[in-house]
């Protein structure tokens, strides 16, 4: 079968949640027996986002090959349950930089470089190099920013000339808005559409669907307008009014005949639609009985973007159990020098230290972890938070009381915490971590062993930092046992705390690996273990 393109763009507003409908729209096509693949066109001109701030970016969501990605890829994986790589997200920067490295080696032979032919080409080229790493019968590509701003231009006019290349029949267009509710006179109002859908014509593409994000319902009259201001069939304006979880919204836009309407344009086979699994995972969530309690200690904690993938999993944990995970947000910068008098750990079911960069909220991090440890409180630590784990157990019980990790205090006399040596010479921020998928062999008398069920795993990483294996014996001996190796390395990617009833912190990041309907197995553990420890503090 020769490959489909979707394009998706989006008009009127930014956040309407275009990665939610192109996520939803992949796993509505996977249903009816496709192989989809999603990616991500960023109009920004950093390479990647691995260098920006996660209060204004968000996460950075990490591919199994070492990409440093958009957390809307995260939405992709979660949706869809494929797993994707560095080649499902481009930003301006990349491509920019691609062609830019291509005029210093000469390759254009002797050509004037201009944003159209060169930059287009290989905006056009990008698409393919996703394909040439796995051959999908559809790929959607998601153009992020909103039409009208200059910075996606370049990728408008290459996605508008596709069309040409490759035939009418193989490429869809789809352009998700906004339809506001006017309180005063009681209307949905199509006009910012229309302005949307004129400007992206000026561009030369014109929409075959249109999605349409609203409080309430589409009006039939709404929908008529909409579709003879901007050239559509009626059932061609889909409806997306907020959905009450976003895991509802794949039915919600089967409920409209997205699916079918998008293969039929495309001129494939509608077929059976499978989502009974999905369906049992919406159910289940519309009937989660009781609460625990989460606390996420982060100096993040501004935007819950910047820890997006971890509430997911901790709410896939949840599933499981078939309780509501509610988060309590701890801003570690907060708690930096002393532990709160109204101790706000205790009350936790369970506590979370996420990961981070730089040494602010490192001693709130700290005190959370001695609280978890001594109250016996289920803790997860994840990549920083087993660093700060590590720091506290040095400090704490090891009594070194200058414990400390070499990025927060370099001349530290006990770096429990090191850079690896291969880290050692690296100047340059952007792309140098260790980073993507690592191997890790695990001790069979583990909580982890218990919870993955076998001895080899992959995790994805991100980071320049380890345990420093100096002190590992040290640690052991005092009952923080590694329970966790990358054989080739000898790093400890593992710790847990032997007396206690569920401490488990990790070098590496489960959150990018969990899905809806398969919990990540320690994310699905720590909940459980949470869950246990309320139901034993209720008794008391
Ligand atoms: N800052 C730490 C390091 O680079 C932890 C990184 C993280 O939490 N992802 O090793």
């Amino acid at each position: 079968m020769k490959t489909k393109f979707i394009f998706v763009t989006g008009g009127v507003l930014s956040s309407l949640g275009k990665g939610i409908c192109s996520a939803s729209l992949g796993r509505l096509l996977k249903s009816r027996g496709y192989s989809v693949t999603i990616q991500k066109f960023d109009p920004y001109i950093n390479i990647d986002p691995g260098t920006m701030n996660p209060l204004q970016h968000g996460e950075v969501f990490v591919t199994d090959d070492g990409g440093e990605t958009d957390l809307d890829l995260g939405h992709y994986e979660r949706f869809t349950d494929e797993d994707l790589s560095k080649y499902n997200n481009f930003t301006s920067g990349r491509i920019y930089k691609e062609v830019i490295d291509n005029e210093r080696k000469g390759k254009f032979l002797g050509a004037t470089i201009q944003v159209i032919p060169h930059v287009t080409d290989e905006i056009k080229n990008s698409i393919k190099k996703t394909l040439m790493r796995k051959k999908t019968d559809i790929i959607i590509t998601e153009i992020g920013g909103t039409v009208g701003d200059i910075e996606s231009l370049p990728f408008l006019e290459a996605i508008r000339q596709f069309k040409k290349d490759i035939g009418k029949e193989n490429v869809l267009y789809i352009h998700v808005t906004y339809i506001p509710y006017l309180k005063t006179t009681e209307e949905l109002k199509s006009k910012p559409t229309q302005h949307s859908v004129k400007e992206l014509r000026s561009i030369g593409i014109q929409p075959d669907i249109i999605i349409c994000r609203s409080e309430t319902k589409l009006t039939d009259s709404i929908k008529d307008k909409i579709s003879l201001f901007c050239d559509i069939e009626k059932e061609d304006t889909i409806e997306a009014i907020d959905a009450r979880h976003i895991y509802e919204v794949p039915l919600m836009l089967q409920k409209e005949k997205l699916d079918s309407r998008v293969l039929s344009k495309l001129k494939l086979k509608t077929g059976r639609s499978d989502l009974k699994s999905w369906k049992k995972l919406v159910g289940t969530i519309h009937h989660l009985d009781g609460q625990v309690e989460i606390g996420i200690v982060g100096k993040y904690t501004k935007l819950k973007d910047a820890y997006i993938s971890i509430v997911e999993s901790l709410n896939h944990g949840g599933y499981f159990f078939k309780k509501n995970v509610k988060l309590t947000w701890i801003n570690s910068e907060l708690i930096d020098e002393s532990c709160p008098d109204d101790n706000i750990f205790i009350n936790m079911d369970g506590i979370l230290v996420p990961y981070g960069f730089g040494f602010r909220g490192i001693n709130g991090k700290i005190n959370a972890i001695k609280c978890a440890r001594e109250s016996k409180i289920p803790f997860l630590g994840i990549c920083l938070g087993m660093q700060c784990a590590v720091i506290e157990f040095g400090r704490n019980v090891l009594g070194l009381k200058d414990a400390n990790s070499t990025e927060f205090a370099p001349d530290t006399i006990n770096p429990v915490i090191d850079l690896m040596n291969d880290q050692k010479n690296i100047d340059d921020k952007g792309g140098t971590m260790r980073l993507g998928s690592y191997k890790c062999k695990l001790s069979i008398d583990s909580k982890a062993y218990k919870a993955y069920r076998k001895k080899i795993i992959f995790e994805r990483h991100r980071h320049r930092y380890e345990l420093n294996n100096y002190y590992r014996g040290k640690l052991e001996k005092a009952g923080m046992i590694v329970t966790g190796v990358n054989p080739e390395k000898n790093l400890a990617e593992i710790v847990e705390i032997k007396d206690h009833p569920w401490f488990v912190a990790v070098q590496f990041h489960p959150e990018f690996k969990s899905r809806p309907d398969r919990p990540h197995p320690l994310f699905r553990d720590f909940i459980g273990a949470s869950i246990e420890y309320s139901s034993r503090k209720i008794k008391k």
